[in-house]
């Protein structure tokens, strides 16, 4: 794992509450187009500031699993999960260089607008010493940027993707990605209020949701599976 030509290696966090192809098929591009060797998708515990998840952290990397099996390039990793408590950014990503070794690309994936926000994040300085960024950008995106931060981008930033091969991290590239007006929130509150969530996950991640009355969505009975998802096991 320390050829530093090696193709590199990109974590995409999120709450995945519950996942669906907003998530998947940027992932699926991101892949191709920066010829990454593998996304793994790391579920965390919910940071304090935002409400906590409807489905407990077990359950919602189990759906995660039952999303990525089958897809080459996409794995899901329950690091954050096996720690205690609220997971930083910098830790999972320290952790994962020292999997790695110090040679390998490592790639952050986040959106633009969590990029945005990059400076209140905890030692979002020393992110990009541990790997490199990669902003998925939508059309339409139209927010500015804080100057403190394009300042801070300038020298770090990266216009092609072959460049993310060779140095192990601290570069910044925007790369775009097809816009899919998909969120887990929309998805909650449509089950939430009994509405179907079909065609807007992998079927077999909405015949286990739909299995299990995760949501607050009427439990549907499978005759030939019978839902395995626990929504309160955390
Ligand atoms: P919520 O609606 O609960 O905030 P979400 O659908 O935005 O959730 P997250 O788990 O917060 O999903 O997102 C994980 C990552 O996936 C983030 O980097 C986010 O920018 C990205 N993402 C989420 N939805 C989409 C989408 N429709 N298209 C592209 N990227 C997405």
């Amino acid at each position: 794992m320390s050829d530093p030509q090696a193709a590199p290696v990109a974590v995409l966090g999120g709450t995945f509450d519950p996942v669906h192809y907003g998530h998947l098929r940027p992932a699926i591009e991101l892949l191709e187009a920066l010829g990454l060797s593998q996304i793994r998708l790391v579920p965390g515990h919910v940071p304090p500031h935002r409400p906590q998840p409807r489905l407990g952290a077990q359950a919602r990397a189990r759906l995660l699993e039952t999303a990525v099996a089958g897809i080459p390039g996409l794995a899901v990793d329950r690091c954050e999960l096996d720690r205690s408590g609220p997971s930083y950014t910098v830790d999972t990503l320290a952790g994962l260089r020292r999997r790695l070794g110090g040679h390998r690309p490592l790639c952050f994936i986040m959106g633009r607008d969590a990029f945005r926000g990059l400076m209140q994040w905890h030692q979002w300085e020393a992110l990009t010493r541990q790997a490199h960024l990669v902003v998925m950008t939508r059309g339409g995106d139209a927010e500015a940027l804080p100057p403190a931060l394009v300042e801070w981008m300038r020298p770090r930033r990266m216009h092609d993707p072959a460049a993310l091969r060779r140095s192990p991290s601290g570069g910044v590239l925007f790369q775009a990605v097809s816009r899919l007006e998909i969120s887990a929130t929309g998805i909650r509150r449509c089950l939430a209020l009994g509405r179907s969530a079909q065609g807007l996950m992998p079927d077999v991640v909405w015949h286990e949701l739909a299995s299990s009355g995760c949501y607050g969505y009427p439990q549907v009975s499978r005759a030939s599976s019978p839902g395995r998802l626990n929504p309160h096991h955390v």
